[in-house]
Formats: structure tokens, sequence, C-alpha cells
């Protein structure tokens, strides 16, 4: 991991540049809401940009024609209660939601998309989210996953400070 400070919302504006094309072949819409502007923050910036590329492949590839993508940012500040828990160090988290409609990954496959080689493509490596979970955690930060009829949500949050010692 090569840290450096970066602004997420560039890199991730980078990366829809370059799928632009992806999402136009497939008549997609893409809603693209950018919260407040947060500055830099601690990023590994190639890898930051994978993960972004993998989670929007995924919505693009799981997307039904004319269909919408959604990706929100945000920032979010744990609450009182599990800070005093300690079980978080940092001040707040980089906030990043990915939402598409399409299939829904079925309750019992929900840990399983993150495994080596899971995949329901025919041409799938399933290494995408696993890579990504990697990613993620190598940030500090977290993955979730959240999927019904109304669509399936990718979440991850990275912190907005350095807390690396
Ligand atoms: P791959 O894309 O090569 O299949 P991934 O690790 O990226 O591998 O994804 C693993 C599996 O998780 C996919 O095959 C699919 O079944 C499921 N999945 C991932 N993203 C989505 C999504 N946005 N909507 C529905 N299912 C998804
Ligand atoms: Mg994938």
């Amino acid at each position: 991991l090569k840290l450096q400070t970066m602004n997420p919302h560039d890199l991730i504006e980078y990366i829809l540049g370059i799928m632009e094309s992806r999402i136009k072949d497939k008549q997609l819409f893409l809603n693209v809401q950018m919260g407040p502007e947060i500055g830099e923050i601690p990023l590994d910036p190639g890898r930051f940009q994978q993960l972004v590329l993998n989670l929007v492949s995924n919505a693009i590839e799981a997307s039904p024609v004319g269909g919408v993508i959604e990706l929100h940012t945000g920032v979010s500040i744990p609450s009182e209660k599990a800070l005093k828990a300690g079980s978080l160090e940092s001040a707040g988290f980089f906030e990043m939601k990915i939402r598409n409609s399409g299939p829904v990954i079925p309750p019992e496959a929900m840990q399983k998309v993150f495994n080596p080689f899971y995949t329901t493509k025919q041409h799938g490596t399933g290494l995408g989210l696993t890579v990504s979970k990697k990613i993620v955690e190598d940030h500090l930060g977290s993955i979730s996953v959240k999927s019904d009829k109304t669509g399936t949500i990718f979440t991850i949050w990275l912190p907005l400070i350095d807390s690396y010692e």
C-alpha cells in the first residue's frame, strides 16, 4: 500500500470517465451525487481506482439495459457509543455507495460474493470483490452489501484521517 493524500472525488471522476462507453453501450443512466468536498484523505490512488472500477463494473454487468446506476459519496461520523467502546479509531469515514437494479443476491450468497473465484457469470473471474475487500481493509476501512428486489448496494467506508501506526 502506497498511501498518499488524494481527493477521492477526483479519482472517482477519472474512473467514471474511463467507463463512459461501457455505460453508454448498455444505455444506462449514471446518477452521481458527490457529497461535501472533504479534500484529501489517505489513499493509495491506484488501488482506490481499482476498487471503484471493480464495483462500477459489477454494477454495469448486473444492470438491465436502460437501468440506473447511482453512485453517492458522503461522510459518516461514528456514533459516540462506538467511539467510547473503542471499536473505531477514526474521526470519521468517507462513504461511497454504488447501487444498481438487476438480479438479487440471495441471502446464502451474501458472504460468498467476497470469496475468491465465486462468480455467477459465464466468464467471470470471481476475483473483483475479493480484491475490492482486500483494498478496503488495507485502508483500514470496511465494505458491506445489501440486496433485495429494489436493488443491490455496495457501500465502502474509508477513514478520513491517517490512523496507521
Ligand atoms: P465477477 O464479476 O468476476 O463474477 P466479483 O468478485 O466481482 O466477480 O463478483 C462476484 C459475484 O457477486 C458476481 O458473479 C455476482 O454474482 C455477484 N455480484 C457482484 N456485484 C453484484 C451486483 N452489483 N449486483 C448483483 N450481483 C453482484
Ligand atoms: Mg466483478
